[in-house]
């Protein structure tokens, strides 16, 4: 029995197949159930009980030799195949292609530079909020409006689990957690119930600033407002602010800046006015300092912020605000250079 498994293993080692087909007849004639290696496993039987440990050794070695070289002679034809494919081993590879920024990601990352500049550092907080957090504790009453006008994505019909409509529910979690000076800015994804168009989404994002300390005054406000329009879009640029009302700030107002593509002249996208409006802002109100256990006697703030989107519009002229959405490569790939 030795002697036959020791002549099988040496044509085993040695055999050769040229095609697929051979190989196959090879792997019946050695492996199958009726292949000669299954033949031996029958005589197994027969082989006396002190020898069954050194045959058996033998067999198996035997099979798992066999297995091997169909398995190297079957790897050999697939590789001979692909070369065969008239593929040109010598040619360079192809060019892995960089990725580039999303606009949204490049003006957010210029926001946050500038006002990183003026030593604030960045904020986050979660997406999925609660009442508190976006409205209750904004000075948002009960009643109030402006709850129906921020048409809210509710999550399972539960009043209190919520998609954030706004930013400003950081700067809450940031307050409740930290006494002034705090000087956050905030970026992120915020969502609305709005029907689709080309100047509304039912998601954008936004950045909102705050900066809550002893004697911080309206003068500070605007201080920071002109120095963030003349970085963000050219030294020449002016602001105006128009008052305004928001639930969480008192005073509030809209800031302007002269149209950067007429310089102020008036044309189609500032509707000839000669001004766009950028963002809101205001002093942040002691009802809101004081929810978040801050004491407004104390310390005073102010607070803006702004959709990312129209400042990427204003920066880069898109007219339609679903191509930042859509990953559509051609509009992508035109932000290349601003990497
Ligand atoms: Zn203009």
């Amino acid at each position: 029995m030795l002697d036959k498994i020791n002549a099988l293993l040496q044509e085993v080692e040695q055999m050769k197949a040229a095609n697929a087909e051979e190989l196959e007849a090879l792997r019946i004639k050695y492996l199958s159930k009726k292949g000669e290696i299954a033949a031996l496993m029958n005589d197994f039987r027969n082989v006396a009980a002190d020898q069954k440990r050194e045959v058996g050794k033998h067999l198996n070695q035997l099979k798992e030799t066999t297995q091997n070289r169909i398995n190297e002679l079957k790897a050999s034809f697939e590789n001979v195949q692909t070369i065969n494919d008239d593929i040109d081993l010598t040619r360079t590879a192809y060019p892995i292609e960089l990725g580039t920024r999303h606009p949204l990601s490049l003006v957010k990352k210029e926001i946050c530079d500038i006002f990183g500049r003026l030593g604030f550092s960045i904020a986050e907080g979660p997406e999925i909020e609660d009442d508190w957090h976006v409205f209750s504790s904004l000075n948002f009453a009960e009643d109030h409006p402006a709850r129906d006008m921020q048409d809210t994505f509710f999550i399972q019909h539960n009043p209190d689990v919520l998609l954030r409509t706004h930013t400003s529910s950081v700067q809450t979690r940031v307050m409740e957690k930290q006494q002034p000076p705090i000087r956050i800015i905030c970026p992120g994804r915020v969502y609305r119930n709005e029907a689709i168009s080309y100047r509304a989404h039912c998601f954008f994002h936004q950045v909102e600033a705050l900066y809550v300390d002893k004697n911080v005054s309206f003068a500070d406000l605007k201080q920071a407002l002109l120095f963030f329009a003349k970085e963000m879009f050219s030294p020449e640029t002016k602001i105006r602010l128009r008052p305004s009302y928001f639930p969480f700030t008192e005073p509030s107002a809209e800031m302007d800046i002269s149209c950067n593509i007429c310089g102020g002249k008036g044309c189609p996208f500032c509707k000839g006015t000669g001004w766009v409006e950028i963002l809101g802002c205001g002093m942040v109100d002691p009802n809101v300092l004081e929810n978040c256990g801050i004491d407004s006697k104390v310390y005073s703030g102010y607070a803006l912020g702004m959709g990312i989107e129209r400042i990427t519009n204003l920066k880069y002229q898109v007219k339609d605000l679903r191509m930042f959405s859509e990953n559509d490569i051609r509009f992508l790939r035109q932000f290349e250079s601003a990497n």
